[in-house]
């Protein structure tokens, strides 16, 4: 083999591997979770409002007027929100401050793939803590000792399931470190943790524009955290880490709050739709607080995946080691889910 110039431990990784992104449009997209509605009609004249020739400019570098309208949203201090080029981003932002070589990162398994990559990033070694069943977590499983950083999905990936915010408060006093509450599909959720974190000088919630909003081809997210916490993460950020459309963008969409209450009431209603009908093909589907339903249980999800894809709909088949292989489909509109369901049905009846 030629010589390698990486570091040992980027040679050992093995990646972080996306969801499929075909490039032609042919494709019901029910595998990456986003969203099957467009944005808020606010975002298309705010990104033409933003191009001019400002653009010749660095944006702000901490977002200022995007901060100020998230802050409205949750009733918190701007000071305590950073924006990021995605939640993975401000994921990133967050495991190259907490975490170096050696050090434990905790996370719960089977959840987002992206933690593990992000620790072997770093070189940092990794404690999978296994959910238990109905996808609850104990804190003393989870409060692993000496880790510097643990993730928490909430709503988790591939399950759709949620600790409520009282078992995640539960957790946050146990745990000895930073506590991410990834609350990337919190949009779709009955509840969420952005109130722990007046109490919890630990908990850092993170959020997504690409589901709830529809923005997944703009990249950006933000978290929300102390004010000490925002400022020593502020440091370790690129300098200019969102630029001025997608900022512009975001505070368009953050303000119309009446169109994500419209369009996750659709999804809300197609999700219960989804989960029935594929409990009644004798899938176990827990019940989702996402906009994703998580099946197993069925024939081999693997020939499912194949079979879908042949008839061009693409759902996501997770593999986690130890575990049953499932699908996870993205809530799409009703038309995506009856032509799902068409072919869903003949393949599992068979
Ligand atoms: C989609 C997703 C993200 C990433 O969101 P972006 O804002 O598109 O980077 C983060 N966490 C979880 C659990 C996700 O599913």
């Amino acid at each position: 083999m030629s010589r390698s110039y990486f570091l040992p431990h980027i040679d050992r990784m093995a990646g972080y591997v996306p969801g499929e992104q075909p490039r032609d449009g042919v494709y019901i997209k029910l595998n990456t979770n986003e969203n099957p509605y467009p944005p808020s009609p606010r975002v298309a004249p705010a990104l033409a409002g933003a191009i001019d020739d400002r653009l010749r400019l660095y944006p702000d570098p901490m977002g200022t007027a995007f901060r100020e309208a998230a802050a409205r949203k949750h009733g918190v201090d701007p000071g305590m929100i950073l924006a990021g080029n995605g939640s993975d981003d401000i994921l990133t932002i967050i495991t190259r401050a907490f975490a170096g070589p050696g050090d434990l990162i905790a996370y719960p398994t089977p959840s987002y793939i992206l933690y593990k990559t992000l620790a072997e990033l770093q070189d940092a070694r990794v404690v999978e803590v296994p959910f238990r069943d109905n996808w609850e977590l104990s804190a003393d499983d989870f409060a692993v000792p000496g880790a510097k950083l643990t993730f928490l999905a909430n709503p988790n990936s591939p399950s759709g399931t949620s600790l409520s915010p009282a078992q995640v408060g539960e957790l946050a006093r146990k745990i000895d470190g930073p506590l991410v509450v990834d609350e990337a599909y919190a949009d779709f959720a009955e509840s969420d943790c952005v109130g722990l974190v007046a109490e919890h000088p630990n908990v850092i919630v993170t959020r997504s524009f690409s589901k709830g909003y529809s923005l997944a081809g703009m990249r950006l997210g933000y978290l929300i955290a102390q004010r000490p916490m925002v400022e020593g993460l502020a440091k370790v950020k690129d300098s200019y880490n969102c630029d001025k459309l997608s900022l512009a963008a975001g505070v368009a969409a953050i303000e119309d709050q009446e169109y994500l209450a419209e369009t996750r009431a659709k999804i809300l209603a197609t999700r219960t739709r989804l989960t029935k009908a594929a409990r009644d093909l004798g899938y176990h589907v827990p019940e989702s607080q996402a906009n994703f339903v998580w099946c197993t249980g069925g024939p081999p999800a693997s020939e499912i995946y194949q079979a879908l894809k042949e008839r061009k709909i693409l759902v996501r088949l997770m593999r986690y080691p130890g575990l049953p292989d499932g699908l996870r489909i993205t809530v799409g509109t009703d038309s995506e889910i009856d032509k799902l369901l068409e072919n869903l049905v003949p393949l599992v009846k068979g």
